[in-house]
């Protein structure tokens, strides 16, 4: 009987894992018509500094709404789009809007604010990548320099993308290594790409309140931003402990659902029009 139900079993994960690649098939072409079909939107999460809540940029977050299956994860569409390259004109299109919002934040206020956008290590490779981004900024009129492309590690970038890194750098473009700690290279990415800022991962700032190794991992990250001279923004910051912990520990900024979720491109706009600061909650 215990065959038959391991038997049985199988069938049931053979037969999910099939629904599962299916699934990412009729994804994976949905997501070509996603740009024309207008379904992409992009939300705004405020980063902040952690002690006064002053937003000091916005990190851009692309969405997919589907027209039958409704909305589908980043973490989910991201992958196959870099499968297929329709992350390269996506991206386009996602710092295309960033900068268009960056304008409409700043011609409201006075005050400086910046927007982060994520490139895909495969934008990356594109060979004229550099001139096509410098376009995107330059026609929208912000400063280059209040722009900012996240970056992920990748074992099989190395110097062919130094090169689109250092012309979009010396442009005045800004870099930040997201998701900082979670990948063997990331010590080894610092010695050759032009990082401004760290973004430590979320699984760290998770347990920083609670566990001493999150803790002495984050302190560490740290030592390695302040003797780099790099800026620190911790992500998804949850709680006022964690909240209280990081700026303990000389974190600057902090990102997360504790500070704003992510924001419509109006909601961010009229936050940055009436106090441009978060209340505590
Ligand atoms: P990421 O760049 O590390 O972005 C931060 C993620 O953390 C976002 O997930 C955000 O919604 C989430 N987050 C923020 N605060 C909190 C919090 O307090 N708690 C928790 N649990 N999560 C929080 P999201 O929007 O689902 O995006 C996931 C990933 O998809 C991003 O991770 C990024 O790698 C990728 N992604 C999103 N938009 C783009 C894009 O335009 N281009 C590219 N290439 N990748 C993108
Ligand atoms: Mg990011
Ligand atoms: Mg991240
Ligand atoms: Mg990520």
């Amino acid at each position: 009987a215990a065959k038959d139900r391991g038997l049985g079993l199988i069938e049931v994960f053979d037969d999910a894992a099939s629904h599962r690649s299916l699934d990412r098939l009729g994804l994976r072409s949905d997501l070509l018509g996603a740009l024309e079909g207008d379904q992409f939107a992009v939300r705004y999460q405020p980063i902040c500094d952690l002690g006064s809540r002053q937003v000091v940029a916005f990190e851009a977050l692309l969405r997919w709404t589907h027209p039958q299956r409704g909305p589908v994860p980043p973490d989910v569409f991201i992958p196959l789009a870099e499968e297929t390259g329709a992350i390269v004109p996506i991206g386009h299109w996602v710092l295309e809007q960033s900068c268009r919002e960056l304008a409409r934040w700043s011609g409201r206020t006075g005050k400086r604010i910046r927007v982060n956008v994520n490139l895909s290590p495969v934008q990356l490779q594109q060979p004229h990548l550099a001139r096509e981004l410098l376009d995107i900024v330059q026609r929208s009129g912000v400063d280059p320099g209040d722009v900012c492309l996240e970056v992920t590690e990748h074992s099989y970038l190395r110097d062919d993308v130094t090169e689109s890194a250092a012309v979009l750098r010396s442009a005045g473009l800004h870099f930040a290594l997201d998701d900082f700690g979670t990948s063997y290279s990331s010590l080894n990415y610092l010695k050759w790409f032009p990082i401004d800022l760290l973004k430590v991962d979320r699984s760290f700032v998770g347990g920083v309140a609670v566990s001493d190794t999150d803790r002495g991992i984050v302190r560490a990250v740290l030592a390695i931003a302040d003797s780099l001279r790099l800026g620190v923004i911790a992500e998804g910051v949850e709680t006022e402990e964690q909240r209280a912990v990081l700026m303990d520990l000389g974190c600057a900024w902090g990102q997360g659902n504790l500070l704003s979720i992510p924001l419509t491109p109006d909601d961010a706009a009229e936050l940055i029009a009436d106090r441009h600061s978060l209340a505590a909650s």
